[in-house]
């Protein structure tokens, strides 16, 4: 058993305090509003600590996205001492505080399971005051820095930063796990999977956007348990799903997926269509597409839950359509058909939303049209709302040799013409004086468009 970790609830073993001569974490690199919020907690006598993910990414000289915060300081009381603070969560367990864009959270220091238990009445300190069955009770909704610990998922994840000296707290071992870029799951791995399964898929995540490896003992229940990701609510899938792929390391996320046996029961007919024909253009398509993603997440350009979903489910969707290695069958009904089962049977596992699942049907049903290349009917693919899109996925297909690369070609072409000549280009013939648009419109050239 790893050192730090032996009988870890009971009497509580102290922390491992690394002063701030032995770190490498610098005031300089902390969100000023977040330093705010840490003095302002201490000033008034109680205990500030910036926890989780920013102190695991400043140890590893990363830029944490946000900046948490926890305390002994019950949310009543962090309200107290903020004008711009709002208390969040079904029984407050959070205070946002807010400066203009950015919002500091403001943990308080909880005990494992105190969630399970939100529907049982709670008073206003925070004391539960009822079981379920009436009983009174007054266990603390609340704990110390210790109970706070345990409950947290990786040993990387469970540093604690000490505002009041900028020493690093460590209960678990985090810090040499992160220099040694090890993912450790704090306690019984089984035992933490089952209590929440979505941690499987947070390994997963942690582990790619890190760069760091699964301890032996922290993956080996992975491919056992993975099925108890079917029973964890859709909605939570979306939003895990969405942060492995769209956080810059999708494509390292996607190979973990398939690596823990996990991709099985998060998206069913992806891995079936790509264990089946691994080099497939599907297959090819699903990983150029997440690689442009990466690229632009890293190079801070938008990107969407409609492409992201239309990539990944590309090679599922030519698999429903008979087509498992290409090319799409020119039938829109079939594809149609195809686009609706794959789907159908994803929306089961992860709530695509509406506003997302829509779209990208669209941008899949346009596939046929990109073919023909003759006719008005062509001209007016361009002006269609989601053309951009449908186009970014036509030149993935393009690429990963599913459609000739000239058709491709010939669109980005079409798109880099002037208005008066793209007729002409359509209709096959040179182009000729009345071709000119009627209403002279200015003439603002498309850019070449990048995947959405
Ligand atoms: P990111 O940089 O992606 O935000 P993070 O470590 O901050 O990474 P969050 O999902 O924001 O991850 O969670 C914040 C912290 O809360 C984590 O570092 C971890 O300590 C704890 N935590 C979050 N989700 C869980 C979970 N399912 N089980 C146990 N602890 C969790
Ligand atoms: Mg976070």
């Amino acid at each position: 058993m790893h050192p730090y970790q032996e009988e870890p609830l009971a009497g509580h073993p102290p922390p491992v305090i690394v002063p701030r001569a032995d770190h490498s974490i610098s005031r300089a690199n902390i969100s000023p509003n977040a330093l705010k919020v840490l003095y302002r907690l201490k000033d008034a006598g109680y205990q500030a600590f910036l926890v989780g993910g920013a102190v695991r990414d400043l140890l590893l000289g990363l830029h944490p996205k946000d900046f948490d915060v926890a305390t002994n300081a019950h949310p009543e009381e962090v309200r107290k001492i903020f004008r711009n603070c709002r208390l969040i969560g079904r029984r407050f367990h959070l205070a946002h505080v807010r400066f203009g864009m950015e919002i500091i959270e403001v943990a308080t220091f909880r005990a494992a399971h105190t969630e399970v238990d939100e529907d049982n009445a709670v008073d206003e300190a925070g004391h539960r005051v009822l079981d379920v069955h009436g009983r009174i009770l007054r266990d603390n909704l609340y704990g110390s820095i210790e109970e706070d610990v345990w409950r947290r998922d990786f040993t990387a994840n469970a540093l604690y930063y000490n505002i009041a000296d900028y020493s690093i707290w460590d209960y678990v071992g985090g810090v040499p796990d992160a220099a040694a870029r090890v993912l450790r799951l704090i306690g019984d791995p089984e035992t933490r999977y089952r209590e929440d399964p979505v941690r499987m898929l947070r390994a997963a995540r942690f582990a790619a956007k890190l760069g760091f490896s699964l301890h032996p003992d922290t993956e080996a229940p992975v491919r056992r348990l993975a099925y108890m990701l079917d029973s964890v609510p859709p909605a939570r899938l979306f939003d895990e799903t969405a942060k492995l792929m769209l956080a810059g390391s999708g494509l390292a996320s996607f190979d973990l997926l398939v690596k823990l046996e996990l991709l099985d029961h998060l998206m069913p007919d992806v891995a079936r269509a790509v264990a089946e024909a691994p080099d497939s253009p599907g297959a090819r398509l699903l990983r150029l597409g997440l690689e442009n993603t990466d690229g632009r997440v890293r190079a801070d350009k938008s990107v969407t839950p409609t492409f992201l979903f239309a990539v990944l489910l590309w090679p599922a969707i030519l698999r429903a359509a008979g087509a498992p290695l290409g090319p799409l069958p020119d039938d829109p009904q079939l594809l149609g058909t195809a686009c609706d089962e794959v789907l159908g049977r994803q929306l089961r596992r992860i709530t695509i939303p509406k506003r997302f699942g829509l779209p990208m049907r669209d941008l899949i049903m346009l596939q046929p049209r990109f073919e023909r290349r003759s006719g008005r009917r062509a001209l007016r693919l361009l002006e269609h709302p989601k053309f951009r899109a449908a186009y970014d996925l036509l030149l993935l297909r393009a690429a990963s040799g599913e459609v000739d690369p000239e058709i491709a070609a010939w669109w980005t072409r079409l798109q880099e013409l002037p208005e008066a000549e793209r007729i002409a280009e359509v209709e096959g013939r040179p182009a000729e004086a009345g071709d000119a648009p009627r209403r002279r419109r200015p003439r603002r050239r498309r850019k070449r468009p990048a995947a959405e």
